[in-house]
């Protein structure tokens, strides 16, 4: 099969090793270039961050360069939620050539790898979240032992980005490394990261400012925008994980986190999206603020998306309990990772299960 994958890893490659889990591969070419794209992206940003740091303290910066910074993030906000997220992982809308083309730049700008590698690790997420297989969860690390606390924490953040394992892109790829915008994405997503680090706060402050403007606006509005917007998206995995409430039981620990929903435009509402990852809305009652679902709403009555996937409705009973009010277009079915990674981005509804065998009064009596 030829896939994009294939330059980094061959499909002839043995592992030692064997992960006990399905499509991760332990150690190889695959994880050697992961552990070096996200070292030199995750260095460049630290080392730019402390750069607008000291730029910010030592001269005066004003609106020019934090202007950048705002629209920067409105920009790879809408790039990961909706890009990376609901449309590449969980295939929660159908759209054009165009803006799947549209929808896969926006995402690279966030330099978080390609399309292809983020969407196929977030379905190994799905699959196993929270037990062994799992890539990033502050309660297991990726070969399953049990972790708490800070390490667990530091580990889901950034530390599982440098571990030995990959996602196998023969299992988590599927309808991903055929798609010509993600092969697009894939390969110039070094081009796309210095476009959105350099390229753009250089020609935003020659239109807003002075040539004075350029080297805060690229430490403020490129390096520093995208670290910080890293940390919001890897929150989602760490703190997201640990902190905030459960309405669904899931099985996992993903959890709902207003203030940090507010900041990702609704991927914050984790355990929602855990509950319903097929969803385009994060947010399930109406006081749930999920930007990202406001855009795509909007995007559907403009006639870009269509075939928007919606979670039912539900409601609060006499008891406190949160119930299902309408029922999903698409039938339950198991949450296994061969499902996961269907080429339609996995049948992800899954309905609520019909109460414990429910008898006719007739048949009960
Ligand atoms: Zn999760
Ligand atoms: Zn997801």
């Amino acid at each position: 099969m030829a896939t994009a994958y294939s330059d980094i890893q061959p499909e002839d490659y043995q592992p030692d090793v064997d992960h006990p889990q399905h499509g991760v591969i332990i150690g190889g070419p695959a994880a050697r270039a992961k552990k070096l794209e996200y070292g030199i992206l995750l260095a460049s940003m630290v080392i730019g961050s402390l750069g607008a740091l000291y730029w910010t303290l030592t001269q005066s910066t004003g609106w020019v360069e934090w202007s950048a910074f705002l629209s920067g993030y409105v920009i790879i906000n809408m790039g990961v939620g909706i890009g990376y997220h609901r449309f590449y992982t969980h295939k929660s809308f159908e759209t054009s050539r165009p803006m799947r083309y549209a929808i896969a730049i926006m995402a690279q700008l966030a330099c978080q790898a390609s399309v292809l590698k983020w969407a196929a690790d977030h379905r190994r997420h799905h699959a196993f979240a929270d037990r062994v297989g799992d890539l990033h969860s502050p309660h297991v690390d990726g070969f399953g032992k049990p972790m708490k606390g800070f390490k667990g924490f530091a580990i889901a953040h950034f530390g599982w980005l440098f571990d030995n394992t990959t996602s196998d892109m023969n299992v988590y790829g599927k309808g991903l490394i055929d798609d010509d915008a993600v092969l697009f994405a894939h390969r110039t997503r070094w081009f796309w990261v210095a476009v959105s680090m350099i390229g753009i706060p250089v020609v935003w402050a020659l239109t807003f400012g002075t040539v004075e403007n350029i080297i805060g606006t690229i430490l403020i509005g490129g390096f520093f925008r995208t670290f910080f917007f890293l940390n919001l998206v890897m929150g989602v995995n760490s703190i997201g994980h640990m902190f905030g409430s459960q309405r669904f039981k899931t099985g996992d620990k993903g959890r709902n986190l207003w203030w940090l929903a507010l900041l990702t435009f609704g991927d914050g509402w984790h355990n929602n999206h855990h509950r319903h990852p097929r969803s385009a809305y994060a947010g399930i009652m109406w006081w749930e603020i999920d930007i990202n679902g406001y855009i795509i709403s909007l995007w559907e009555r403009m006639g870009l998306v269509w075939n928007v996937q919606r979670a039912p409705k539900y409601e609060r009973n006499a008891a406190g309990e949160w119930v299902q009010i309408t029922k999903l277009a698409v039938p339950a079915d198991e949450n296994s990772p061969e499902v996961l990674s269907e080429p339609d981005g996995g049948v992800m509804f899954r309905d609520e299960k019909p109460a414990a065998s429910p008898k006719h009064p007739v048949e009960s009596a």
